[in-house]
C-alpha cells in the first residue's frame, strides 16, 4: 500500500491517503512538541522508536481482543492503519496522580488511584485541550452516549491490559492519553501509545522514562524511550 497525497500533518505525524480509502499511512516523524505545540524540536530516532513501539503495544492490544486502528508496519518509520473519523476527545486513564492534575487539584505527585481515574479534554491546541466532562461531549455531539460509554470502556480495558504488562518490565504505567473513532460503527482505537503519550516511572527507581523527560529538560529523552522498548523486548531499527 503506497502513500499518496498528505491529508494532515500533525505535530508529531503525518497521515497520508492510500488508494484504499479506509486505509492511511501514518508517518511517525522526529519532532517532538510541548506544551500544545509551543515548543517543539527534532529528536533523533524518534519516528523511528515510536512507529515501532506503537507497533508492539497495538498488537498487544489486539491480541487481548481490544480494536486498534494498526494493520501493519509498513517501514522503520511508517505504518498502514485503518482510516477513522476522530472523534475530537482525548481519553485519560490514571493509575498515579501526575502533570495536569497535581497542578490542578494541588495533590501530591504519586497517589495512587484504585480503581484508575479517566478524565476527559477536548482536543484544541489553540484552547490548550481544556478538561471537559462526559456531558459536555453529550451537549457538543462529539460522541453519543453510547459512543462515550464505549471509550470509557476500551480506555480501561487498555489499561487492564497494559499496567501489568510495562510493571512485568519495572516500569509504572503512571497515566496515557487515548484517542478514538468511528469505522463503519464501531468505536476503534486510533492514534500511538508511546512513551510521547503517557508516562512511564521505573518502578524501583521512581525515575522518569517518558516525554517528561523533554517537558522538564531532564535530558537523556531517546535513552529512556529506547530503554523502554527494549524492557519490553522490542528490538528497534532506527
Ligand atoms: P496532533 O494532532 O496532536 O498534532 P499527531 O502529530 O500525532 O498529533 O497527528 C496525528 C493526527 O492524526 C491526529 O490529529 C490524530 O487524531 C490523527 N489520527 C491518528 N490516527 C488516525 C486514524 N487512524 N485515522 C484518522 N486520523 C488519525
Ligand atoms: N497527554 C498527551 N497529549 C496531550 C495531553 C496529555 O499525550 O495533549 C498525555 C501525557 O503525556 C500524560 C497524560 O496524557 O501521559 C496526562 O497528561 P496531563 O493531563 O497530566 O497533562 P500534561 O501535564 O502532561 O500536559
Amino acid at each position: 500500500m503506497k502513500a499518496q497525497e498528505l491529508l494532515y500533518q500533525g505535530k508529531a505525524k503525518s497521515a497520508y491517503l492510500t488508494d484504499d480509502p479506509d486505509l492511511l499511512v501514518l508517518a511517525f516523524r522526529d519532532d517532538t512538541s510541548a506544551f500544545d505545540g509551543e515548543i517543539i524540536e527534532q529528536l533523533d530516532a524518534k519516528g523511528a522508536i515510536n512507529n515501532q513501539f506503537n507497533a508492539f503495544i497495538m498488537g498487544a492490544l489486539e491480541a487481548a481482543g481490544i480494536e486498534t486502528h494498526f494493520e501493519k508496519q509498513l517501514s522503520k518509520t511508517d505504518s498502514l492503519v485503518k482510516r477513522l473519523d476522530m472523534i475530537p476527545v482525548e481519553c485519560v486513564v490514571r493509575n498515579k496522580a501526575a502533570g495536569s492534575l497535581v497542578r490542578r487539584l494541588g495533590v501530591e505527585e504519586g497517589l495512587s488511584f484504585d480503581p484508575p481515574l479517566f478524565e476527559l479534554f477536548l482536543k484544541n491546541d489553540a484552547l490548550h485541550d481544556p478538561m471537559i466532562t462526559e456531558h459536555h461531549v453529550a451537549a457538543f455531539g462529539w460522541a453519543t452516549d453510547e459512543e462515550m460509554a464505549e471509550m470509557h470502556r476500551l480506555s480501561l480495558a487498555v489499561n487492564a491490559v497494559l499496567a501489568p504488562l510495562f510493571a512485568d518490565a519495572g516500569l509504572t504505567l503512571v497515566d496515557f492519553k487515548l484517542e478514538f473513532g468511528r469505522f463503519h460503527g464501531r468505536i476503534v482505537l486510533g492514534d500511538e501509545f508511546s512513551p510521547d503519550g503517557c508516562r512511564l516511572w521505573d518502578t524501583a527507581t521512581g525515575e522518569k522514562k517518558d516525554k517528561d523527560r523533554f517537558r522538564q529538560k531532564l535530558g537523556g529523552v531517546m535513552e529512556a524511550y529506547r530503554e523502554v522498548a527494549e524492557r519490553l523486548g522490542v528490538v528497534i531499527d532506527a
